[in-house]
């Protein structure tokens, strides 16, 4: 997926969970497209320096940022700030999720499975677009209400 989905799919969930707070739904914004900081083109990695170039090459595309592993020591990091911890699982889950039916991730990293669950053989691309134009009719139809900010 692209970063502009990661980014519309960890906000939606939040909101339809409850989470309203701007704060915390920065939280999850970075936390959304927190993940792809292995990749120099992707949206996050792109303004950070050094730092994707050396993950893309040594480890590898989806492979650390993309695990339990790193996801909990970030979890366990914001726990100095605990209201930030669950809008970041929101926002972490949601860009595994979505990878997940979209590619193969190493997950259980340092083990180097890499899981994907591909749905019915649809090419990526027609998945996220399918996603996002269903996540359109959703916003038609109300889901728009869910987009408040208290
Ligand atoms: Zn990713």
């Amino acid at each position: 997926m692209n970063g502009v989905s990661h980014l519309v799919g960890g906000v939606t969930a939040a909101v339809v969970v409850g989470i309203h707070s701007p704060a915390q739904l920065a939280v999850v914004v970075v936390s959304s497209l927190l993940s792809d900081i292995d990749r120099q083109n992707s949206l996050l990695g792109r303004w950070i320096p050094v730092l994707p170039s050396v993950l893309e090459h040594t480890l590898g595309k989806r492979t650390l940022t993309h695990s339990i592993f790193f996801g909990y020591c970030l979890w366990l990091l914001l726990s100095v700030h605990s209201s930030w911890q669950w809008p970041f699982l929101i926002g972490y889950v949601s860009h595994l999720s979505l990878d997940v039916v979209t590619g193969r991730i190493a997950l259980l990293w340092p083990i180097p499975w890499k899981f994907g669950v591909p749905l019915f053989g649809i090419p990526p691309v027609f998945v996220e677009a399918a996603a996002m134009a269903a996540w359109g009719a959703w916003m038609v139809l109300g889901g728009y209400n869910y987009f408040y900010l208290t």
